[in-house]
């Protein structure tokens, strides 16, 4: 572990701002509220830890890890929990629409030797993390998008299916009504799952899949399937993901900057809080809500969020259990 001293020489160097490495060295700076004990959580590896309460698609992807599966084939199999549950509406099948009625889904996956699968926009696949592995395995690009992303899909196997249930109807025909678009915190944006898996020989993967915002625009593309925003892994240091407002996570660049604060000496836990904080310096946040978490190389986790109410699964060995964030109002 980098000395704070030495790490505010080093963050120095590398052009971040002093005070806003202080409010992160110190948790009792800058509002935030402290929690019962310390910000520092350990746990032991192999782990697996995402968003929200999302504890059977992490049990799934703990038991793939306890028969020696890979990292990255268990965040695949444990988001697809989400990508099929018809009651969960911001992910997969079941997930709200766009404001033209039509479910886009965005999902990445990235794996511990640093490749990366993306989907963005895509419609009509019930699990878009599957086809973002694809993208990541079988072809040389990184991302697809839209049609492009359906036609390789289909091509894959993939079968086109109604994504939107009797309830996403009802809930999009209430909504015409007044075409009022204002995401509220934790109410719409508060299903996305991002996905880490530390695995049985400590290396680490990650994935993240959405359905975005409830009643976006047409083409609009969220932070979850853009690598270093919605997600990133360095198997050297640790990974990072987040949730909620997409466009805030996007314009700060959020996972990447968590994870680079982690290779400079911050814990999980500050590297996230240091994310939010740089968030809040730029924008409104009155009704904002973004949540990260993130794990380090060693299994130390910590997750921070705008809002209250941001929780987050862990499941180790011992036992699978779901805890609050700590929050900066
Ligand atoms: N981050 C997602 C997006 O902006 C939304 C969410 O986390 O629910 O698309």
């Amino acid at each position: 572990m980098i000395k704070r001293r030495d790490f505010i020489k080093t963050s120095a160097a590398l052009g971040v701002p002093t005070a806003a490495i202080l409010s992160a060295c110190n948790p009792n700076e800058a509002n935030a509220k402290t929690v019962k004990g310390s910000l520092e959580n350990a746990a032991k590896t192999p782990l697996v830890i995402s968003t929200w309460n999302n504890k059977l698609a992490n049990q799934t992807a703990y038991e793939i890890i306890k028969k020696n599966g890979s990292a990255v084939d268990a965040v695949e199999a444990g988001v697809q929990i989400p990508e099929s549950d018809p009651k969960d509406q911001s992910v997969g099948y079941g997930g709200h629409p766009d404001r033209e009625g039509n479910v886009t889904l965005d999902a990445c996956i990235m794996d511990s030797k640093g490749n990366y699968g993306s989907v963005t926009y895509l419609q009509h696949i019930k699990h878009p993390i599957a086809v973002a592995r694809k993208v990541m395995d079988e072809t040389p690009h990184v991302m697809l998008s839209g049609d492009g992303a359906l036609q390789f899909a289909l091509s894959q196997g993939f079968k086109k299916e109604d994504l939107l249930t009797a309830k996403t109807k009802a809930d999009y025909k209430e909504w015409l009504k007044t075409s009022e678009y204002k995401p509220k915190v934790n109410i719409e944006l508060h299903d996305t799952i991002g996905m880490i898996a530390i695995d049985g020989v400590g290396d680490i993967s990650g994935a993240c899949t959405t359905s975005g915002l409830a009643y976006k625009m047409p083409g609009r593309v969220g932070d979850s399937p853009i690598i270093g925003a919605g997600l990133f892994v360095d198997n050297e240091i640790g990974a990072a993901t987040a949730t909620g407002m997409g466009e805030a996570v996007l314009r700060s660049v959020g996972s990447f900057l968590i994870v680079e604060l982690m290779r400079n000496g911050l814990s999980p836990a500050d590297a996230c809080k240091e994310a939010v904080m740089r968030i809040i310096h730029k924008q409104s946040y009155k009704d904002l809500q973004v949540g990260y978490l993130a794990v380090n190389k060693e299994g130390d986790y910590g997750a921070f969020a705008i809002q209250p109410g941001f929780v987050f699964a862990l499941t180790t060995d011992e036992e699978t259990k779901v805890i609050d964030a700590i929050s900066y109002i």
